[in-house]
């Protein structure tokens, strides 16, 4: 789909190795002492085997797997999985959402030097296309989390009527989403499969680790099935009941737990419509909701004239689409699902 030979300028390469070099040196330098074999002894430089013949870099030690994450969840995934044997940064700031994300040059820059970009997929990250040729790192390898998992297309979604197209017509122009509902890591059971999709992806980049990124994975999995099981369990009460969400991010988590879920706009950026207003309005009487949940990314409080009318109150369901300096951390993602079934069964009245 993407081809770097397209790229109408080629970054130059060689300005950017010398950085990654000096930096696995540096590493080297602080923490090892006396269990380092002489890092100055480079002339060595068929001891890395595996390095491909194109690659004159392999002085000394291998310099560190530099892996590129778009944006919350997927870093938090890529962290857990990578452990202390990736360097993981991720291109997004904690604080803007990935929905309207206009990339920068400085991305283009980060893309040039890593190794691995790790993307969610389903089209979420459409800032990535013009900015991977841009990068011209023809060996730049790019996992999509998204493979192989089960999907539900937008249109497929109820409350999807009021755009544009009618049924069976294509998609009008003018709507940010792709064709499927790109939110899959709120479903825990679709997170593992990320999971399992990114510890593939960092072994194919990295072989030698397999071990270590294997046996980090399967630690964090076992989190992640705890906390499907933890939901099964609280939820399993109100299965066939709707919850309402500020932005469509909620159908893969719905479709796990035997729930509906409504939103009112279809990205946090849009605002809605008075059918929007309407359908969740139906969907909160029908469920006899006590809250609607809001997000913390929203601008204001979209919900307080409806909840005022409906008289309920509003908390949170947070996508983890933005987050605080901490949000990057794999504990993040099972904490913040946890808050978020703990305010989504206040939602039901428990
Ligand atoms: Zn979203």
């Amino acid at each position: 789909m993407l081809c770097p030979k397209l790229a109408p300028h080629l970054t130059p390469m060689p300005a950017q190795r010398p950085v990654v070099r000096l930096s696995a040196a540096l590493l080297l330098a602080w923490g090892l002492g006396s269990c380092a074999p002489s890092p100055t002894s480079t002339a060595d430089t068929t001891a890395n085997s595996n390095a491909p013949t194109s690659s004159p870099e392999a002085a000394g030690s291998e310099p560190e797997l530099q892996v590129v994450t778009t944006f919350l969840p997927i870093t938090q995934f890529t962290k857990a999985v990578a452990g202390d044997r990736a360097e993981v940064t991720q291109l997004l700031p904690t604080n803007i959402g990935p929905h309207d994300y206009q990339a920068t040059p400085d991305d283009a820059q980060k893309l040039a030097t890593a190794d691995v970009l790790v993307e969610n997929g389903l089209e979420m990250e459409e800032f990535l296309e013009g900015l991977i040729d841009n990068a011209g790192n023809a060996d730049l390898k790019v996992v999509d989390s998204s493979e192989g998992i089960a999907t539900i297309r937008t249109e497929d979604i109820e409350g999807h009527s009021h755009d544009h197209a009618h049924e069976g017509e294509e998609k009008a122009e003018g709507h940010d989403h792709g064709e499927f509902n790109p939110h899959i890591w709120l479903d825990p059971k679709r997170a593992m499969q990320q999971v399992e999709n990114i510890r593939d992806g960092l072994i194919a980049a990295d072989p030698e680790g397999k071990p270590v990124y294997t046996a980090n994975a399967a630690a964090y999995l076992d989190q992640l099935k705890a906390l499907d099981a933890e939901f099964n369990r609280q939820l399993q009460p109100f299965q066939g009941k709707t919850f309402v969400t500020l932005h469509d991010f909620a159908p893969y988590f719905a479709d796990s737990y035997r729930l509906q879920a409504e939103f009112l706009v279809d990205i946090p950026e849009e605002n809605a419509s008075p059918e929007d207003v309407k359908r969740v309005i139906n969907a909160a009487r029908e469920s006899n909701l006590k809250t609607l949940l809001t997000e913390p990314q929203a601008v204001g409080n979209p919900f307080s004239a409806l909840a005022q009318d409906l008289n309920v109150q509003v908390s949170d369901f947070d996508p983890m689409e933005t987050g605080g300096p901490n949000s990057t951390e794999p504990e993040y993602y099972l904490t913040t699902m946890r808050q978020n079934l703990k305010n989504l069964a206040a939602a039901f009245g428990q």
